[in-house]
This record gives C-alpha cells, sequence and structure tokens, in this order.
C-alpha cells in the first residue's frame, strides 16, 4: 500500500465533501472515521451540518477515551469502536443512509454483489445487522458481531449501511459500489429478472491477462499534451455525473495509428492527473504506469476500427440496468437517441477480458455503442467529446425507457419515421 499523507481531518473532509455531492447521504445522516497509527480514531462531531464541516469540527478520541475537538463525536461513535475492536484490519468506517441501500435495509434485504465482478471483488463479503436503537452499545454489538464474522459491507435493519476497509479510500470505493449494486438492482427489476453472475463467470474478469512489455516514451508533443488534458477533464466531469464510479471502467483516446492514451488501473478515476493516464504505443506500455485491464479491448477496438478515437467502458445506472437483464435496449425513442446510438448491440458477458479481441466485432459506424452483459456499456467516438456525448445520451435513454415503463407502453418510432431520420442526417 502507498504512504497515506493526508492528515485524517483532511481525509474525512474530502470524503465526506464527496459523499455529499455524489447525494449519498443527507445532511444530518452519516458519519466516518479513521483509526490512525497510534490507535487514535478521528471521526466526524455530533450535530453539525455536514454540508459545512471544517476541519477543526473533526474529533480526535484517544485511545485512553479522553476527547479533543469542539464538539461531541458523532452519536454512532460506540459502533465506531465496537468495529475497530472487532477487527484489527480496519482502519477506517463509513456509515450513511444513501437511497438505495435504504431501500434494501427497510425489505430486510443485503443486494447481491454477484451483478458485477467488481462490485463482488470491492465490496468484500456483506451482510446484514438487526436493529437497535442508533447510538445504543446494543446496535455497537449487532454490527460489530457482524464484522467479525468477515463482513467488509453491512446493511443496517430499517437504518442504512456499514462499510469498513483498510484505508478511507478502500472503505469508499466499498461504499459507492455498493450503493450502485442496489441501485443497479432496484432500476433493472422493473426492466425484468436479474441476471447475477456464476464462479466461473467471476474468475472471468480476474484472470483476464494484462501484461504488456514497458517502454521509456520521447518528450510528449502538444498534440499528446492535449488529449492528457482532455481526457482529464471528461473523466472528471463522467465522475460529477455519475456516468463513471471511482473503482471501474476505462476511458481512451487514439493518438497515432497504434497508440493511444489511457486510464490507468486501481486509480481512483475522480481524482486523475494528465501523468496519471498511460501511453500506449503497439505492444507496450509506458513505464511505471498500470494501464486499466481493459487495455487489450480498446486495442482490439482501435486496430480494427480506424476511423475510432475515443472509447469509453462505463457504468451509468440506468444504462447498466439493461446490462443485468434481458430486457432489450431500443434506441427508437426519441430521433437524438436514434441519430447519436444507432443499433445498440448486446455483447455476451465475458467477451471484452478475451484476448483474441473479438470485442471489437461489436461495435461498427452502424453501431457505436454496445450493452456489455453484467458489465455496463461500451461507447465509441470520433473523439472524445463525441464518445461522451454518446455516453450521456445513452444512459438519459435509458433512463426516459425506464420512466416511460412505469407510466405506460412504450411506443417505438416505426420504421418510416427511422427511414427519414437516416435520409435527412446522412445516416447510410
Ligand atoms: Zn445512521
Amino acid at each position: 500500500m502507498t504512504r497515506q499523507l493526508t492528515h485524517p481531518r483532511d481525509e474525512i473532509m474530502q470524503t465526506m465533501e464527496r459523499i455529499y455531492r455524489y447525494r449519498m447521504t443527507t445532511t444530518s445522516g452519516g458519519n466516518l472515521s479513521i483509526r490512525d497509527e497510534s490507535g487514535d480514531i478521528w471521526i466526524t462531531p455530533a450535530r453539525v451540518d455536514k454540508g459545512n464541516l471544517t476541519r477543526n469540527d473533526i474529533i480526535n478520541v484517544r485511545s485512553d477515551g479522553t476527547t479533543e475537538g469542539p464538539h461531541p463525536p458523532s452519536s454512532e461513535f460506540p459502533f465506531h469502536q465496537a468495529i475497530y475492536e472487532a477487527r484489527p484490519d480496519v482502519q477506517a468506517v463509513v456509515h450513511a443512509h444513501p437511497v438505495a441501500l435504504v431501500a434494501f435495509s427497510i425489505c430486510r434485504q443485503t443486494p447481491d454483489t454477484r451483478l458485477f465482478h467488481q462490485a463482488h471483488t470491492v465490496c468484500g463479503q456483506t451482510g446484514f445487522a438487526p436493529y437497535a436503537l442508533p447510538g445504543s452499545r446494543q446496535l455497537g454489538s449487532n454490527i460489530a458481531e457482524r464484522f467479525k464474522a468477515g463482513c467488509d459491507s453491512v446493511i443496517l435493519e430499517n437504518h442504512g449501511v456499514v462499510v469498513a476497509g483498510e484505508s478511507l479510500s478502500h472503505a469508499f470505493q466499498r461504499f459507492e459500489a455498493f450503493e450502485f449494486a442496489g441501485k443497479t438492482i432496484i432500476k433493472g427489476r422493473q426492466l425484468g429478472n436479474i441476471r447475477y453472475l456464476t464462479d466461473e463467470q467471476l474468475e472471468q474478469a480476474t484472470s483476464r491477462d494484462v501484461a504488456l512489455e514497458s517502454f521509456s516514451p520521447r518528450p510528449a508533443s502538444a498534440v499528446e499534451k492535449e488529449c492528457r488534458r482532455q481526457l482529464c477533464e471528461f473523466i472528471r466531469r463522467g465522475c460529477r455525473q455519475r456516468l463513471l464510479i471511482s473503482t471501474e471502467g476505462s476511458f481512451s483516446a487514439r493518438l497515432g495509428e497504434d497508440s493511444f492514451l489511457i486510464t490507468p488501473t486501481q486509480q481512483d478515476r475522480e481524482s486523475l492527473g494528465v501523468s496519471d493516464l498511460v501511453l500506449v504505443q503497439g505492444n507496450q506500455r509506458e513505464a511505471d504506469r498500470k494501464a486499466s485491464r481493459a487495455v487489450f479491448a480498446h486495442q482490439a477496438i482501435y486496430r480494427m476500427h480506424p476511423n475510432v478515437q475515443a472509447i469509453v467502458f462505463a457504468h451509468p445506472v440506468n444504462a447498466t440496468a439493461f446490462s443485468v437483464t434481458d430486457s432489450t435496449f431500443d434506441t427508437r425513442t426519441i430521433p437524438e437517441s436514434y441519430v447519436f446510438l444507432r443499433d445498440v448491440q448486446r455483447v455476451p458477458y465475458g467477451v471484452q477480458y478475451q484476448t483474441d479481441g473479438s470485442i471489437a466485432n461489436f461495435v461498427s459506424d452502424a453501431s457505436p455503442a454496445a450493452i456489455l452483459e453484467n458489465d455496463g456499456v461500451l461507447i465509441t467516438g470520433s473523439s472524445v467529446l463525441d464518445a461522451f456525448d454518446r455516453l450521456e445520451v445513452l444512459e438519459s435513454t435509458a433512463e426516459a425507457v425506464i420512466n416511460a415503463r412505469s407510466i405506460g407502453d412504450v411506443s417505438a418510432m416505426p420504421d418510416a419515421v427511422i427511414s427519414e431520420l437516416r435520409s435527412a442526417f446522412g445516416i447510410v
């Protein structure tokens, strides 16, 4: 693990701000803590507007029980402490009331993370803790018991969720992936039966080969620098608009005939800088960088389709809901959707993990986007902006269709309308 140099106060502040910005908690709900190397616990305060926290509001509870700070620690401090006592490997705890997981909590269910290989790996073992009064010792022991049994992500009955991790960023990623799985199941259930992955399918994703030889690139051209800047900007925008999540997805942009820039693996997508992107040239990648695990899929698409200039694998919740059900995704909803997306293909599970490049057969000028079974979506574009645009259109089309289904019968645009659109927009 890399050495963490940010002060616990600032780490808590940054994570709280992000959870609030992503609408994964209300101002009054939720508390975060970190156990530092000395055993002190740093935790959000009780009764302070989470939207206006300052670093001095974070409370330090020392191992001898004394506290330092202008407020009392969160009223949920007892369960944070109980988790740390139960699990020496845990150094951070996130608790909140995000709407999808609260929906599960009030139905006494736990989302099945076998929905996506990433969620299954990131969330760890999941569990369910019975209700007890907030702030009580009983709640502390109900929760600690689940963590003692090896759980990492636990739904609290009629309350919310608690996740723990070896660092706060790890716990946040778990929290985000768990909520995303919950949201996708809820959306997917409006479309049909949910498809979950078998052990074998989960294994397929983790065992893929991503080894590339390394090389030391020459000084970067202005074109490469511009491309890095643009890609970072769209990745950040994608995270903010919730089209990308911090632990999943990859984005790349072509630089030359057989070279492109791609997101790194295992790095928070929201905080990527220009130097984090990895240059891939032929069968080599920039030294000291780890390219996204989807690098071979990107390479195969660029090699087969010379017009493609940008590629994104993403997990926007509504479009992803189609990926976990057998429901057909029809773009003949409004002219914009059809003109941008044309005929969206469906890719059987696992094709994108194969090293034979067969994923490239599922996209073309006539099908610039595809739904990947249990793995979100794949979009190609003639520029980074074009790919991003399509991703947004795909997600809003999916959301509109899901919403439409709850109010009536969806009527697709008839063939005559489609022909008229094709000739008006020069689609061959
Ligand atoms: Zn709570």
